[in-house]
């Protein structure tokens, strides 16, 4: 998260009684008018001077709301004369002397690396279409989980049955118990027809680098590199089945079966949910999503403007998807569609892996990491 810091002028002005105070040794009372002066002690002084009315410190009255959210921190780098109440945790005060300290710079760098989530893209791509019921969709769960076993998440098997096919959302947890738990969700079938392209290539099946094996291979290179260590959250990574085979994909299938199946089969509320689909063209835009919690894709969208990828990140909404995310949100959880619809392959037989850039998964995930990492 970004920190903001603000000056409290009522703090500052209790900050200079209490120098001015503390400076001369002793508390003394403040001049009442601009003419009042202060006797000089002189030799023949034999009596100290009559004690004054018990001095109570009033607090101004602000006149502008308290921030009480962030404490101003001030600055006291060595070499300051008036060392002030609190410091700066670095003591980076480039201000000078009593300022402001600037934000630290506390923000934990993302390790998510583009290139080995792309490798994870290349093995899905080598197992041909995943579409359910065949041997490469089934090959495809197969490597999501030994590849969540092996580094060490505790994956499951969430076995679902629809139009006589069998299907699996599979749900990998770590920090069990740590605190709310977040989902952070990918589609990894395939769709089975390529609708979109012309003539015959319509029904042959979609390859699905993009559109599916792209937020699959977020995820699992997120697996590899969230340090989990201080999250104070629970993590599940939801990889969905049976989402892409609606209007016709398979005969009488509708969308997004797996991720309805799992948000109704929920017994606990997760405190937030973030999907990923689409998200690898090299030609990479991300905009809002219509229907997706307008606070929390803020918040996602703040992260990654702080790590530079403000001109793919756009603030504005363009698409509003039936995709993974809504049975979520029918279920009162907070959920985000990150999504880049603006994709000429989508749903042909030319989504191949050539149209992913591992810059685009690297983006994506370091957002999603950096969000996680940075959480309150
Ligand atoms: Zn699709």
């Amino acid at each position: 998260m970004k920190t903001t810091f603000r000056i409290a002028g009522p703090f500052l002005l209790a900050a200079l009684i209490w120098l001015l105070a503390g400076c001369g040794g002793r508390w003394a009372p403040f001049p009442v008018t601009a003419t009042a002066t202060v006797a000089p002690p002189t030799a023949t002084a034999t009596e100290p001077p009559a004690p004054t009315a018990t001095i109570t410190a009033v607090p101004p009255t602000p006149t502008l709301p308290v921030v009480t959210e962030e404490p101003v921190l001030q600055c006291t780098p060595p070499g300051c004369a008036s060392p002030n109440v609190l410091t700066c945790p670095d003591g980076d005060c480039p201000g000078g002397c009593g300022t402001v300290c600037s934000p630290p710079s506390e923000m934990r760098a993302p390790d998510f690396d583009g290139e080995r989530a792309y490798d994870d893209l290349l093995a899905q791509m080598a197992l041909g279409p995943r579409i359910p019921g065949s041997p490469g969709h089934t090959a495809a769960g197969d490597l999501i989980l030994a590849t969540l076993d092996d580094l060490g998440w505790a994956a499951e098997e969430q076995p679902l049955s629809y139009q006589g096919v069998e299907g699996r959302n599979l749900i990998a947890r770590a920090n069990e118990g740590a605190g709310p738990i977040i989902i952070l969700g990918a589609h990894y079938d395939t769709r089975a027809i390529a609708d979109q392209s012309p003539g015959e290539q319509a029904t042959e099946p979609v390859p699905g680098a993009v559109d599916g094996a792209s937020g699959v291979a977020v995820l699992l290179e997120l697996a590899r590199t969230v340090d989990l260590d201080d999250i104070p959250h629970e993590i599940w990574l939801a990889f969905f089945d049976m989402e892409d085979q609606g209007s016709g994909g398979m005969p009488g299938w509708d969308w997004i079966v797996g991720s309805t199946y799992m948000a109704n089969n929920l017994d606990v509320q997760p405190e937030a949910m973030v999907l990923v689909d689409m998200i690898g063209d090299a030609d990479q835009q991300l905009y809002y999503e219509g229907f997706s919690d307008a606070a929390l894709r803020a918040e996602l969208w703040q992260v990654a403007a702080n790590l530079g990828y403000d001109t793919v990140f756009v603030p504005e909404v363009r698409h509003s998807m039936l995709d993974d995310h809504r049975p979520f949100l029918s279920r009162g959880i907070p959920a985000v569609d990150i999504i880049d619809f603006d994709y000429p392959y989508w749903h042909t037989v030319e989504d191949t892996a050539d149209k992913v850039a591992p810059e685009s998964l690297e983006r994506v995930g370091r957002t999603l990491e950096s969000w996680l990492e940075n959480k309150p």
